[in-house]
């Protein structure tokens, strides 16, 4: 049901947000004055205007963060590390603030957006611990006549772009590390979310970040701000959330400078609930691996296999809770599911829950647009959804839950892994056998065991296939940032003896 209330988000905090262009520290025009308008998802009202970069000023940022290179990367650890642990207390502190500026401009219930918040704020406290670890390695030659140094420096300025969805925390996940690491950024945030960008930056300014190190940049025209970074040769590495064409059009922009590039892309996850499983968490884990974020994750289970024995069952207790979730502005503090991002994104959803229709599926809840404002889609559950469903091959990016019937383990295996992507996958199961047995034949760089919550600070996020390269967060996440130098040192005595 939607709510009737339309709350607003505060004018104070709105107002609170920068809303130029972040470069080498001051908050500045666009060179030519543009501005772009920033929405509500929820009323369709518009928030603030923020400056809207041209190419000129995308390389003013990127040659701020170039000049800022050098002597950041000469700072000591424990200096970077608590900018981070300073910028993790005043994200925490301003929790209730940022969860607003969030909600207001995509959509998310408030407490998911404190969620976030806390999650996202996270990874500023874990790479202001892994700031202080960079270690390298010493060893000697095999015929010990040298010693093998190898240190670790920063790769140089970065090139980081963030989607909407989770618009702090995929900030904060490639932002912390760089500033571990010792590297400066340009960070350009997805045109349909700046306000949050702008705020963590400003957030960061405060914490102590010198000037130039992060450089934030909103435009509506990325295709060319962010190809001058890729030609100029003086980014040296790329770090990418979002869709798979946008990916491998920045990997091919990337070979010809050859850049360092990790790239976190679609998903189109499988939930597996075998026949043993405890039904109880399989609706449980199902609810948080779709609903979470309105199934806008590419985490979420796009396609629920459960076993004959017990589909219709799980597909009816599913059916049940989602029916209870209550759908409004996300501002009011009894919303469950808020609004989609925009009206392409819902659209997108409809005709995919039609085209399965066409094909035999039946809604057991949802399915119908609800009247209003905003770009609101009902949490859906489809049964008996046959497997030639455009669904099965597309990332939903909705509310909407796909049931698919399996009969046996090698049948549900092969449909999962037919899929070019390979992010995360779910298995439900009491028996830990086949707990591993499964997850280890899934084709994904993540899986959930009796759990559909993967995301951490303290794991490395990351898909196989065409969902991506490199992994985000947990002891790896820095490596991305860093690069190997190895020293030769000769032994003045030559070759070690033999004996
Ligand atoms: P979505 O379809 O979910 O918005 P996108 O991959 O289009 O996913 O967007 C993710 C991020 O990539 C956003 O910040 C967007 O502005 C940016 N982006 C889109 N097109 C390009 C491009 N040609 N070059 C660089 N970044 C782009």
């Amino acid at each position: 049901m939607t709510s009737t209330t339309v709350p607003a988000p505060s004018a104070a905090t709105i107002a609170a947000i920068p809303t130029g262009l972040f470069i080498g520290g001051t908050w500045r025009d666009a060179a030519d004055g543009s501005v772009f308008d920033v929405e509500n998802p929820a009323t369709g009202e518009v928030l603030a205007a923020v400056a809207d970069a041209g190419p000129d000023d995308g390389d003013d940022a990127l040659a701020a963060a170039v000049t800022a290179q050098a002597p950041w990367a000469r700072t000591a650890p424990r200096f970077r590390g608590e900018i981070l642990r300073r910028a993790y207390d005043l994200v925490m502190a301003r929790q209730d603030w940022l969860a607003e500026v969030m909600t207001s401009e995509m959509g998310k219930p408030l407490a998911e957006a404190r969620g976030e918040v806390a999650y996202a704020a996270e990874f500023l406290r874990w790479f202001s611990e892994e700031a202080v670890r960079i270690s390298g390695d010493h060893t000697t030659t095999g015929d010990g006549s040298n010693r093998i140094i190898v240190t670790r420096e920063p790769v140089g300025p970065c090139v980081l772009i963030t989607p909407w969805n989770f618009p702090l925390a995929m900030g904060t996940r490639k932002i912390a590390p760089a500033v571990a690491a010792g590297c400066t950024m340009v960070l350009k945030p997805a045109p349909q979310t700046p306000l949050t960008s702008l705020a963590l930056a400003a957030l960061l300014q405060e914490a102590g970040l010198p000037d130039g190190v992060l450089n934030v940049v909103n435009t509506t025209d990325a295709a060319t701000v962010v190809g001058r970074w890729m030609a100029s040769g003086k980014a040296r590495k790329v770090s990418f959330t979002g869709s798979t064409a946008v990916g491998k059009l920045l990997l091919r922009q990337a070979a010809d400078t050859v850049m360092r590039s990790s790239m976190e892309l679609g998903g189109n996850a499988p939930f597996i609930v075998c026949a043993d499983a405890d039904i109880d968490v399989a609706v449980d884990g199902a609810m948080a691996a779709k609903m979470r974020n309105m199934g806008e994750a590419c985490t979420a289970a796009n396609r629920m296999y459960v076993h004959r024995d017990i589909a219709a069952a799980f597909s009816r207790r599913l059916a049940d809770r989602m029916a209870t979730l209550r759908m409004g502005n996300g501002l009011d503090s009894a919303t469950q599911v808020g609004p989609l991002i925009d009206a392409a994104g819902r659209d997108k959803v409809q005709r995919l829950v039609d085209d399965a229709r066409q094909r035999g599926a039946t809604a057991l809840t949802g399915g119908q647009l609800p009247d209003g404002p905003g770009y609101f889609y009902p949490p859906t559950v489809l049964a008996n959804v046959s497997p030639e469903s455009e669904l099965m091959t597309t990332e939903v990016f909705g509310p909407v839950a796909p049931v698919i019937p399996f009969d046996d383990e090698d049948e549900v295996i092969a449909r999962a892994n037919d899929t070019e992507w390979g992010l995360v996958g779910y298995v439900f199961t009491q028996d830990i056998d086949r707990a591993f047995d499964l997850s280890e034949r899934l084709e994904v760089g993540m899986v959930g065991i009796n759990n559909g919550v993967v995301s951490n600070p303290a794991a490395p996020f990351g898909g196989v296939k065409q969902s991506g390269l490199g992994r985000e967060g947990g002891k790896v996440g820095i490596d991305e940032f860093l690069e190997y130098k190895y020293l030769s040192v000769p032994r003045r005595q030559g070759k070690l003896p033999a004996a």
